[in-house]
């Protein structure tokens, strides 16, 4: 039985039998079956969100309930990967289709073909409880994906698979349920995308994670399983810190929603991704990679779905006990899915046209970040980045506002910096993050001084900007030498330390011993200068300044001895 369409409005269609669906649930519009999901349940309608373009759709056409979630596939086969915002694979749709992806495709997010080297690790007769290991697979050169019993599976293990090869939709192990029911588990599993996975426990976070870049990791640190946003106008470098953290960044495996930025930007992304060589391993840094991209020209709707698909793929490594990285570009992309379809549901809006959910929203998907114990008793982490595109670059519009709200760590990227070339572009003065304190205990294992180095140098940032203003006004002459030699000092840090190249050879990545020791030497002839009785124009020289600003491109993160005379 099905519904018929009785109102089209880009990518929402009304339809009538409200009674045959529930919230969230996958459904199949038009004759050409394009996918859609319920958004809204009313006595008379339902209102259904098309992830698809729903041009030369008719009233009368039928809506068909598939009586499941909106959901993604899970299994070997999404490392590596590039799917669109309802996880389907992109080159496959692009070699069915080429580049104009026909409707109504169904491709399976999981190649159905494709036999894995799959290792049991349960036995006949164990008790087992959702989120257990049964296997594992090699999935690609650097990941070993564990196998897990859906969360909700429990029983004891009657059958298990010998090691060999399979298809992700054979079953592996079957389980005799409590209730004596006999139940088949396969590779894949599914998850239903706006609900979060189950864990055993969130904890808090202890560690950072390492980026390597300097004004992240020692001033704005973000920690593993934490969440942080990028805010910027448009060229301020957002999509440069984004793949920087993704190449750099020490987590396992990296998911990267591309959220409908401009088409050939997208595009860009998804032919340079797969080539980036992953610094680690020397591998293609894809091998552990899972891309979601949705181009401009899908329609708006499946940027709203890209974000929780790559949220629950990320989730489901973590519950395998990896470390995952999200990076999300831009969310702003998908603030405006969210805008556009609640207008077309002439929803009351709030501030700006956005709809009054957006905070809650937002909230919603940065709590799906965390570092957890998992069902299977492993830990892992999901850390959340997202940019953020404020319109004109003005940071008090809603959704760089209602982010900042919710995230830990907050890099403000400034237009000034990025005009006078100064990258990475991040404004200490605007930026914070929560973590500081909770990492200062790991930092102080590298260099006991790391604390009282990394506040103080944030003291002379905030004097230099205040002095600035006294400098804007009567100009450098104005100030006595004393002052002047404090506006030397934090220039020394913003350059010498601050600033980092992602195009330098030897200083894209900076390893923790290398930060904690430039800051100590940088921080160390800060103080010298400071106390120093000599004229503040005879500074530069003195202390060789030129030089200390050229040693970060010069010295490697391992071979640090080079800063030893410098410290002396
Ligand atoms: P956005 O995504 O905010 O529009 P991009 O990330 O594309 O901006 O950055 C714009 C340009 O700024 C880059 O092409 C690059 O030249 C420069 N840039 C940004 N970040 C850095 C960095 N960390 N190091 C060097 N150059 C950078």
């Amino acid at each position: 039985m099905s519904a018929q369409i009785i109102k089209i409005n880009g990518p929402l269609v009304v339809c009538d039998r409200p009674d045959l669906f529930s919230m969230s649930e996958r459904v199949a519009v038009g004759e050409a079956g394009l996918i859609g999901e319920v958004i809204r349940i009313e006595p008379e309608f339902a209102a259904v969100q098309v992830y698809e373009d729903t041009t030369g759709l008719h009233l009368g056409e039928p809506v068909q309930g598939s009586g499941g979630a909106l959901s993604v596939e899970l299994g070997p086969g999404l490392l590596g990967e590039i799917f669109d915002g309802i996880q389907r694979p992109l080159p496959e749709l692009f070699e069915k289709c080429g580049d104009f992806i026909g409707r109504g495709m169904a491709v399976p997010a999981l190649d159905r073909k494709r036999k894995w080297p799959f290792k049991p690790q349960l036995r006949a007769g164990m008790e087992v409880a959702g989120g257990a290991v049964v296997g594992s697979v090699r999935e690609t050169s650097v990941i070993t994906h564990k196998i897990l019993l859906p969360p909700a599976a429990t029983g004891r293990v009657i059958d298990i698979k010998p090691k060999g090869t399979y298809r992700v939709d054979e079953p592996v192990a079957r389980l005799r349920t409590a209730e004596g029911r006999e139940l088949d588990v396969c590779m894949l599993q599914r998850w239903p995308v706006r609900i979060k996975r189950p864990v055993r426990a969130r904890l808090a976070p202890d560690r950072p994670l390492i980026t390597g870049q300097r004004i992240i990791d020692t001033f704005f640190p973000i920690a593993r399983g934490g969440t942080a946003a990028i805010p910027g106008g448009f060229g301020t470098g957002k999509t440069v810190t984004q793949h920087n953290l993704a190449k750099w960044c020490d987590a396992d495996i990296i998911v990267y929603i591309g959220c409908g930025e401009r088409g050939n930007e997208m595009t860009g992304v998804v032919r340079e991704f797969p080539q980036l060589k992953d610094p680690r391993s020397g591998k293609p840094l894809i091998e552990r990679t899972v891309m979601i991209a949705n181009t401009s020209n899908m329609p708006v709707a499946a940027r709203e779905a890209s974000i929780y698909t790559g949220i629950t793929i990320a989730e489901y490594f973590r519950d395998q006990g990896f470390d995952v990285a999200l990076m999300a570009d831009s969310t702003s992309r998908w603030a405006e899915a969210l805008r556009e379809i609640s207008g077309r549901l002439e929803e009351m809006p709030a501030e700006e046209g956005f709809p009054a959910y957006l905070p809650t929203r937002t909230a919603e998907f940065y709590e799906r970040a965390g570092r957890v114990q998992t069902l299977a008793g492993g830990f892992g982490s999901v850390s959340a980045i997202g940019a953020v595109s404020p319109p004109g670059g003005d940071f008090s519009e809603p959704v760089t506002l209602h982010t900042r709200r919710f995230v830990k760590s907050y890099w403000a990227l400034d237009k000034e910096l990025a005009n006078a070339r100064f990258f990475p572009a991040i404004n200490p003065l605007e930026s914070h993050s929560e973590y500081s304190e909770d990492l200062a205990a790991w930092w102080s294992e590298i260099d006991a001084d790391w604390r009282r180095n990394r506040d103080e140098a944030m003291r002379y940032l905030l004097r230099a900007a205040q002095l600035s203003q006294v400098v804007r006004i009567m100009g450098e002459e104005g100030l006595p030498d004393a002052e002047r030699k404090v506006l030397i000092a934090a220039s020394l840090i913003r350059d010498a330390f601050l600033q980092q190249s992602a195009f330098s050879e030897l200083d894209r990545y900076a390893s923790p011993q290398k930060q904690a020791r430039m800051l100590a030497l940088v921080m160390k002839v800060a103080r010298a200068i400071e106390a120093d009785i000599a004229p503040a124009a005879e500074m530069a020289k003195k202390y060789r300044i030129p030089e200390l600003i050229r040693l970060k491109d010069e010295v490697p993160s391992d071979r640090l001895q080079a800063l030893d005379a410098w410290l002396r």
